[in-house]
């Protein structure tokens, strides 16, 4: 039986690029990765449409190697995009050699987005992948040159599609006849898209040389004050933003909260004796402390404690150091 790998993120491309093949009686596998910056959710709830068999794929630690200095640069935010693909493709091609699958399938649609999915963008990621000839387009397969297994005829190319550009009429449409009634837009839900996390992702490229996932993670929760190339200071702004970075504290942090007004938890991680002024006042800025009045907080450190009496930290001052 022909088999193949689809690349799948729960977007209706994906979907429907899956299903036009499972539909020729080719074996699919679905396959979708997880890091800090994009999770499998959509893919979990999509994949329940079409009834195929779904992996997930941690890919956290090669995917933060290709952060680190994507060869094709990064979009509009952290976002790199091309060397993203590259890197999924080539994932999806070592998983067509261990199932011994014919080939690999992605939702892609030439000319839907720009910069990533021209024609140009479409042949560099493909080339760099090592798959050229395994990777199958069926949304706009008649678009592009066929494939090895277009050619030799284990996918009927008479079956695939010519879809172009940025609508959604035509998808939609296929859906409908597929009878898939629920189902995603085709972008969102990459962190690295977003302008606020892109910001203080680069602040801990550039001042953090040995980053983990416990710092990344750290970005996504809380105001974050750059104070010094060696002091980030993060505050939570609610309840869930508290609990969560409670969770992720370490003994090696400095934690501080106010004690005699409710305030927020504030979390200096790796932080330093003499972090613990501007921490503490940050902490009183953000709490419930009347203004002008000094208010007492909490540092926890290794373990040990201090009662540190600060007032607020000034606007201005919480303005040149919000990142
Ligand atoms: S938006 Fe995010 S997940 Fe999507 S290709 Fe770009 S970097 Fe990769």
């Amino acid at each position: 039986m022909v088999k193949a790998v689809a690349l799948f993120s729960g977007g209706l491309d994906s979907v429907l690029a899956a299903e036009l093949i499972r539909r020729q009686n080719i074996d699919v596998l679905c396959l979708t990765f997880t890091t800090p910056f994009f999770n499998a959710r959509k893919a979990l709830e999509a994949v329940c449409q079409i009834n195929l068999p779904l992996e997930i794929q941690d890919i956290t630690s090669e995917y933060l190697n290709m952060l680190k200095s994507p060869r094709y640069g990064y979009g509009r935010n952290m976002n790199p995009c091309i060397d993203c693909h590259i890197l999924m493709l080539k994932i999806a091609g070592r998983k067509m050699e261990e199932t011994g699958s014919d080939f690999i399938i992605t939702g892609e649609v030439l000319g839907q987005r720009p910069l990533s999915q021209n024609k140009q963008s479409l042949y560099i990621v493909a080339k760099n992948s090592g798959y050229q000839d395994y990777i199958l387009r069926p949304l706009s397969s008649l678009l592009l040159d066929p494939i090895k297994v277009e050619r030799e005829n284990f996918v009927d190319r008479s079956q695939l599609l010519s879809i172009h550009g940025r609508g959604r009429k035509i998808q939609i449409k296929l859906a409908t006849n597929f009878g898939i009634v629920k189902y995603f837009p085709p972008a969102g839900g990459c962190l690295l898209t977003d302008p606020i996390f892109s910001r203080r992702l680069r602040d801990l490229f550039s001042h953090q040389g040995d980053r983990n996932i416990r710092d990344i993670e750290l970005l996504k929760y809380g105001r974050h004050f750059r104070v010094s190339n060696e002091c980030k200071i993060i505050v939570g702004r609610n309840n869930a933003d508290n609990e969560e970075l409670k969770k992720l504290a370490t003994s090696d942090d400095l934690t501080f909260n106010t004690t005699n007004f409710p305030g927020p938890f504030v979390l200096v991680p790796y932080g330093k004796e003499t972090d613990k002024q501007i921490a503490s006042a940050l902490c009183v800025r953000y709490s419930d402390a009347f203004a002008g009045t000094k208010a007492h907080v909490l540092c926890l450190h290794n373990n040990l404690s201090e009662l540190i009496i600060s007032k607020a930290a000034t606007k201005e001052d919480c303005e040149k150091w919000i990142i």
